[in-house]
């Protein structure tokens, strides 16, 4: 993967022989940056002194996030005057709920942090969620600063602002719109993630190329051996070239209501399918999935070139990602099918499906980046997908 690449939005600082990039991220409510890089953790404390000054700091991390790396962020905050008070959760998915929201808050509020206080969140998605959405409702919210330590926190989960936690009825249910103070993503931190773990963010980095970046796209199949081994470099420019990519796009459109869609492509049936199997699908899995069988889809009804599918096949299936559906049968199509209907892009009844026209290129239908796509085709479609 080039560096030559950055030249929209990103900004790329040599210092010696490392390379960090800091990517403006313009919302309407709040401006940030994102600052990418192997080692950018020993920023930590003039970042906060510049971009998030506050009386008192509190960290709130996984358990397992802080045994790994809370040891270099506990080094890096030791220029902050009072040592942050640190409240960890138990790691996974099943934590991001309203009783570790509940405990959390309580936590700070036996710490006497007051309006002046700025949140740390350090760890994946889980703990970016959790923690902007605690920020988000204390003291009718405060600052937060996002650490994320996992690939699909850093390529995802960490830009964009959306915070929450999961419900009884469904995942990120309840939450808030809540824009971090800044983002401070090193790649580093990602060398003790399994390969497992790597490929989850890696399928969202193969969507962001799917929809915004051929180029980018074709580096990823260029380096997918490099990325699953987690070569530092090419991890490093993976990371800072799709930040760059969806910061591009919810700078303009911070909540959803136009073309942030398009990084929804593959998440109407992923979502679908990670329902249906009860949440034991990981999230970074079920969208590698719905990416190949929504590029099925569009070349199916003549929209998107032939061909695509089976690329992006290639590509996931090299990333260790799944791309045909597991356990077939015992997956009730007509359940997977009523599930899409849950789709936030779901308008009067209709789902609507984020289609390529291409590799790199959204197909827009109607002034909408999301096309309207008849039942019965989704319906056939998955037929013939858990078949054979
Ligand atoms: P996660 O936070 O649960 O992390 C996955 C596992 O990796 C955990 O066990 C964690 O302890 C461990 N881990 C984290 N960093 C590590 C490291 N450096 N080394 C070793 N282990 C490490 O899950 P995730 O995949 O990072 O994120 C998924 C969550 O993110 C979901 O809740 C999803 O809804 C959310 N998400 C939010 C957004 C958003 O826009 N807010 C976007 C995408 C995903």
């Amino acid at each position: 993967m080039t560096r030559e690449r950055f030249t929209t939005v990103g900004r790329v600082e040599d210092q010696g022989t490392r390379t960090r990039w800091t990517i403006p991220v313009t919302a309407s409510s709040s401006s940030y940056r994102v600052t990418v890089g192997p080692g950018v953790l020993g920023d930590l404390a003039t970042l906060l002194a510049d971009s998030a000054p506050a009386h008192r700091y509190a960290v709130i991390a996984d358990d397992r996030v802080f045994d790994l790396h809370g040891a270099a962020l506990m080094r890096a905050l030791s220029g902050v005057v009072r040592p942050p008070p640190v409240h960890t959760f138990p790691a996974g998915e099943r934590n991001k709920n309203r009783e570790q929201w509940s405990r959390l808050t309580d936590l700070l509020l036996a710490d006497g942090l007051g309006r002046d206080a700025c949140l740390i969140a350090l760890g994946g998605g889980v703990a970016g969620d959790l923690a902007g959405f605690v920020a988000s409702t204390y003291m009718r919210g405060i600052p937060v600063v996002q650490v994320p330590t996992t690939l699909v926190a850093m390529v995802d989960a960490s830009v964009g602002g959306k915070t929450g936690v999961d419900v009884p009825l469904g995942k990120n249910l309840v939450g808030a719109f809540h824009p971090p103070a800044f983002v401070l993503a090193d790649t580093d931190l990602s060398v003790t993630l399994s390969r497992e773990e790597r490929a989850q963010g890696l399928a969202e980095a193969v969507k962001h190329g799917a929809v915004l970046d051929a180029d980018y796209f074709q580096d990823i199949e260029t380096d997918a051996g490099a990325l699953m081994d987690g070569d530092p470099e090419a991890t490093a420019v993976m990371v800072a070239r799709s930040v760059e990519l969806k910061a591009g796009v919810v700078s303009r459109d911070e909540r959803e209501s136009g073309r942030r869609q398009i990084l929804n492509f593959g998440h109407t049936l992923g979502h679908a399918l990670e329902a249906a199997s009860g949440l034991r699908l990981p999230h970074g899995s079920a969208v590698a999935l719905g990416m190949v069988l929504e590029a099925a889809l569009g070349e199916r009804l003549g929209i998107t070139e032939a061909g695509v599918a089976a690329r992006l096949t290639g590509i996931l299936g090299r990333l260790g990602l799944p791309t045909r559906i597991p356990d077939r049968d015992s997956l009730n199509v007509d359940d997977v099918v009523a599930l899409t209907t849950r789709d936030k892009k779901a308008r009067s009844g209709a789902v609507r499906y984020v289609l390529l026209s291409r590799i790199g290129e959204v197909a827009q239908a109607d002034d909408d980046w999301s096309t309207r796509v008849e039942e019965g085709v989704v319906r056939d479609l998955l037929r013939e997908a858990t078949a054979g």
